[in-house]
């Protein structure tokens, strides 16, 4: 279902930036909508700031998103999509939320999900039919959450409706209207911020103003997916120190009650989740690698501990047990001022004049 677009007019570096441009939202792949709802807790910036047009140097945007959206919905909600399905409304960027289902496998016989009726018919209009829509018309396409990017939970084994990510679907070579591949922000939901930033890029980069958005080999934005969740843990010097915790009453590290976070990419411990609060592991809760293409298969049973902690906790073990003794120790020297701050007759802290 992925279109070659590579010489159709419009694309390319020497294009002029867009003044405008229109936002398409949909998320009725197998969903829960929970990405559009960690959406509205960004703010740096924020989507009303962008809808408002308070932000330097971005086109006009128009959102259309069903949970956001003021529209009373149906056929008035539903103009814009149609607009873009017939060639009338471009540039857009098309949003995709939740994964996207099987219809090959079931094809004559019924649809997993669906997205408005068709006009003539009454019949439901499949989420694939839209996405082979739009797609190929789309200036970018951004995945939502890692349903989207991945196919996440829904995707998992055995389930029935062959459900998987965007560029499972597309193709991962797919390259839209403007030259990008499908941008996958994941995350079980997205991080609200992690969002926000890779739409502004794109946004900046449709009015001209910015190169297109470094992405990872899993079309993942490289600056906010290239660390682990372990190199940004407020407990790493627990782990270091061999400072496990055996339940989930304690400040130590949660390797042991069942944390990934050491192979896991995934910047929420730095950044957490609203304004800067929370952000699993800092907060005591594992990770358990909500935005991982192998997620959940790769990281279940959750809060069994990970087979690579067992032995990098072990291996740790006589490390962490002497360098914390010795930290110990000097914590206790460097916890007592000098002997030369008194109040006495006699000045002795060395001065010589
Ligand atoms: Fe819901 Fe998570 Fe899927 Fe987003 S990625 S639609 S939050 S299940
Ligand atoms: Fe690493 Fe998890 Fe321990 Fe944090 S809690 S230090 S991410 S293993
Ligand atoms: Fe998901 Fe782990 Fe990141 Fe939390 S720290 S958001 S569980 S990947």
């Amino acid at each position: 279902s992925t279109t070659d677009v590579s010489d159709e007019p419009g694309r390319g570096e020497d294009r002029e930036g867009f003044d405008e441009i229109t936002i398409l939202w949909i998320s009725e792949g197998m969903s829960c909508d929970g990405d559009t709802v960690s959406l509205t807790a960004a703010d740096q910036p924020s989507i009303e700031d962008v809808v408002l047009g308070l932000i330097p140097g971005l086109p006009k945007v128009n959102l259309v998103n069903k949970v956001l959206s003021p529209s009373l919905g149906g056929e008035d909600f539903l103009a814009p999509y149609r607009a873009a399905a017939r060639g009338d409304l471009a540039p857009f960027i098309l949003v995709i939320e939740g994964s996207i289902p099987n219809q090959n496998i079931i094809e004559g016989d019924g649809y997993w999900t669906s997205f408005g009726n068709d006009p003539e018919t009454g019949e439901p209009q499949t989420l694939n039919w839209w996405i082979d829509q739009l797609a190929p018309k789309a200036w970018a396409v951004v995945a939502a959450g890692t349903c989207a990017t991945f196919g996440g939970i829904h995707a998992m084994s055995g389930n029935p409706t062959g459900c998987m990510g965007l560029a499972d679907y597309l193709g991962w070579d797919y390259t839209s209207q403007g030259g990008l591949p499908v941008v996958n922000v994941p995350g079980c939901p997205i991080q609200p911020e992690n969002f926000m930033e890779t739409l502004v890029w794109v946004l900046y980069h449709a009015a001209g103003s910015a190169p297109p958005p470094p992405l990872d080999h899993m079309l993942r934005p490289q600056w906010l997916f290239g660390k682990t969740v372990h190199e940004g843990c407020d407990r790493g010097s627990y782990y270091e120190q061999a400072g496990f915790a055996k339940d989930y009453n304690s400040p130590k590290c949660l390797v042991k009650t069942g944390c990934w976070g050491p192979v896991v990419n995934c910047n929420v411990p730095k950044r957490g989740w609203m304004a800067g609060i929370g952000g699993c592991p800092n907060v005591g809760g594992i990770c358990i690698g909500c935005t991982m293409p192998g997620f959940p298969d790769a990281f279940m049973p959750f809060m069994d501990e990970p087979p690579g902690g067992t032995l990098s906790s072990l291996v740790i073990k006589p490390y962490g047990a002497v360098i914390r003794r010795l930290r110990g120790m000097t914590n206790e020297l460097v916890n007592h001022e000098p002997r030369w701050r008194h109040n006495k007759r006699k000045l002795t802290s060395g001065y010589n004049p």
